[in-house]
């Protein structure tokens, strides 16, 4: 699972400091998926973005599977996120000039994972996710909700045991926004996955596990 203990994170703007996480701590068993919720800049994305070793942290431990993070240096953490953690981006971040497919293989081959191999575990992904008669359109020919299935294909290819989503059904209308829910919540349940899932939408949120509401730099 994934644990944090007293987190904290200040971005410093001109004279003025903004503590966005103070002495946060919270733990993600494996096989349960909680809901961040909290207003539009409380710090959410920070909040993932750090527990996903994507941003660093000012002081305190993140724990990935047991592992702690502070101690690793640039390139061990990144081993450490490529291995465990599956991320899903606010703002998707498909790369543009690559498929659909090719989008999910490039986690693995990063990895060191063949091509062919990572081709096949991309096809099989992009089933999961109903796409499989997309898998050569590039982000740019997918519908919002298409890509975000992409997005969220992509953030399992590692097979991560922590999977990390922002806002995965944002900018979604309410119908494609239930159906990549639904799909994201089979998936990582399938997988019992630690899943946590940063929303705005209460009703989608009270169909988790459980919430942990963000707001002035603490969770409750
Ligand atoms: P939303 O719900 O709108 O996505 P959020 O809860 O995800 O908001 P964050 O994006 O984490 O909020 O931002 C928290 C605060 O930190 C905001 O006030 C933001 O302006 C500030 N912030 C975020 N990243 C940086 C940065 N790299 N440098 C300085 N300030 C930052
Ligand atoms: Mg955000």
């Amino acid at each position: 699972g994934l644990r944090l203990n007293g987190v904290n994170k200040t971005f410093h703007q001109g004279k003025s400091d903004l503590n966005v996480l103070r002495d946060v701590s919270l733990r993600v068993e494996p096989g349960e998926l909680v809901a961040l919720v909290g207003p539009s800049g409380a710090g959410k994305s920070t909040l993932l973005h750090i527990a996903g070793l994507l941003e660093s942290a000012d002081s305190g431990e993140i724990l990935v599977d047991g592992a702690p993070s502070s101690a690793l240096d640039d390139a061990g953490r990144t081993t450490l996120r490529r291995s465990t953690i599956g991320f899903v981006y606010q703002y998707h971040h498909l790369l543009p000039e690559f498929s659909a497919v090719e989008n999910i293989m490039l986690p693995q081959m990063l990895d060191g994972v063949s091509k062919s191999v990572a081709r096949e575990w991309g096809m099989e992904l992009l089933e999961m996710v109903h796409l499989t008669k997309r898998a050569e359109h590039r982000p740019g020919q997918l519908s919002g909700g298409e890509q975000q299935r992409v997005a969220i294909a992509r953030g399992l290819a590692n097979r991560p045991a922590i999977f990390l989503a922002d806002e995965p059904t944002g900018n979604l209308d309410p119908d494609t926004a239930e159906s990549v829910f639904k799909i994201l919540i089979k998936l990582v349940r399938d997988a019992g996955l630690a899943a946590l899932i940063a929303t705005h939408n209460l009703e989608l949120a009270a169909r988790m596990d459980r919430t942990l509401r963000f707001e002035h730099g603490q969770v409750s």
